[in-house]
């Protein structure tokens, strides 16, 4: 780096660590692993969700998760022949099925960036769990491009969309995606999703304590009655680039404390294991569920672990199989991928990897915060996906 640069530039490595060797027993015939559905990592978790991010591109620049600083011109996004193709996408996501996955989330970055993203769609659509059920398959999309690609997401199979909204207000949203965009174009986006039946939607806000707080009423108000499901999001410590505080954490306790004196609330029952959000329903008079006004979310990723349940992997936009959003290294699938390894050996690796699965990183936050954040070094959200 010349003397004049003043700028900030992370090595690429920092952000694209190096993976785990794969479990000596993965590619050991005689501990061959065959899929039987029902997977359990070392605390007894099976594997249901896989979340698969389709790009380390995004066209916002939010500063909890990309910012500015960092990837700016001179970051070096992967080069497309790094990335899985459609069809090795499908082919891995195969083999979870048959290890148990009955759930895809594709994300990023920003997935609608992905050329032909509707292809990827349809042929996941066409894939059917071992009890013959169409995968859950939904996307999480920060609604930009969304009033342009609704109609054909759904044309190919898509189900459902979660859209990320973290302000009503224009001027607070133009400064949390910090590359000035309206928010109106994303209240479109959520428009067209609704009205082509790509629903139920969910709303995801990151509450940021000083920056987006103000906003959590009326976004409440805005969503309730709508059918749509508003999920409040703690400010997460993900990533090694998003200079994270405790004190800009707003806690989903005082979320909710603030909402219940507008809007009585009560608490609904997870409607899933795993569940990452804590479900409350808005109270009528008589302090019974009001279902036309329908529900809304806290994850509290940060104040209240939820390790216990966690059954998702992701696999990040080069192949990498991540165990936990906190983890520091993957495991590099694509490299069995393109060097010949047959689905049965896939589906072993696959196998051994998620049974040596121990993580556990938010319950050990919460044990121990000051250590565990210093002496991590976390891959990136936008390559792993969120
Ligand atoms: N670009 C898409 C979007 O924003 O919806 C998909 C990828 S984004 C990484 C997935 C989700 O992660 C978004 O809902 C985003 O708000 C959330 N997220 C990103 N950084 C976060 C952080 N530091 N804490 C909490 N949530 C975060
Ligand atoms: Fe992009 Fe989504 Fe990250 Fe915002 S949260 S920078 S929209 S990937
Ligand atoms: Fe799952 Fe890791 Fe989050 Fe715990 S910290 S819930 S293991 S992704």
């Amino acid at each position: 780096m010349s003397d004049t640069h003043t700028h900030r530039v992370i090595p690429l490595q920092d952000l694209r660590p190096s993976s785990h060797a794969l479990p000596a027993a993965a590619l050991d015939d005689r501990l061959r692993l065959s899929p039987t559905g029902t997977l359990a990592d070392t605390r007894g978790r099976a594997l249901r969700d896989l979340r698969i991010s389709v790009t380390d591109r995004c066209n916002f620049r939010c500063s909890y998760c990309m910012p500015k600083e960092v990837f700016d011109k001179n970051y070096s996004y992967l080069p497309h022949g790094d990335l899985l193709s459609f069809e090795e996408i499908t082919r891995v996501v195969k083999v979870f099925i048959s290890h148990g996955v009955q759930k895809i989330r594709l994300t990023g970055g920003e997935p609608l960036l992905r050329k032909n993203l509707s292809r990827l769609v349809e042929q996941l659509a066409a894939l059917r769990t071992a009890e013959g059920r169409p995968l859950d398959l939904t996307l999480t999309t920060n609604g930009a491009l969304l009033a342009r690609q609704a109609q054909s997401l759904k044309d190919a199979g898509l189900q459902r969309v979660t859209v990320s909204l973290d302000a009503l207000d224009d001027a607070i949203f133009r400064q949390m995606n910090d590359v000035d965009f309206p928010v109106a174009d994303v209240l479109a986006g959520i428009e067209a999703a609704r009205a082509v039946g790509l629903g139920p939607i969910k709303i995801n806000m990151v509450v940021k304590r000083g920056t987006n707080a103000q906003q959590i009423l009326p976004m409440a108000r805005h969503f309730r009655g709508s059918g749509m499901v508003l999920r409040f999001i703690e400010y997460m410590d993900v990533g090694a680039t998003n200079g994270w505080r405790m004190d800009e954490v707003l806690p989903s306790a005082e979320v909710i404390a603030l909402l219940q004196q507008e809007l009585p609330l009560l608490p609904l029952e997870p409607s899933q294991p795993g569940e990452t959000a804590q479900r409350w329903g808005f109270a009528d008079a008589e302090g019974r569920h009001d279902v036309t006004a329908g529900e809304l979310g806290v994850i509290s990723s940060v104040t209240q672990a939820f390790c216990r349940d966690c059954n998702r992997a992701r696999l990040s936009t080069e192949g990498q199989l991540y165990l936990c959003l906190f983890a520091e290294k993957g495991y590099d699938l694509r490299h069995l991928l393109r060097g010949g390894a047959n689905d049965t050996i896939l589906a072993s690796a696959i196998g051994h990897i998620w049974q040596g699965r121990g993580d556990r990183y938010s319950e050990l936050r919460s044990a121990q915060p000051a250590d565990i954040a210093s002496t991590t070094r976390r891959v990136e959200m936008s390559y792993i996906g969120g």
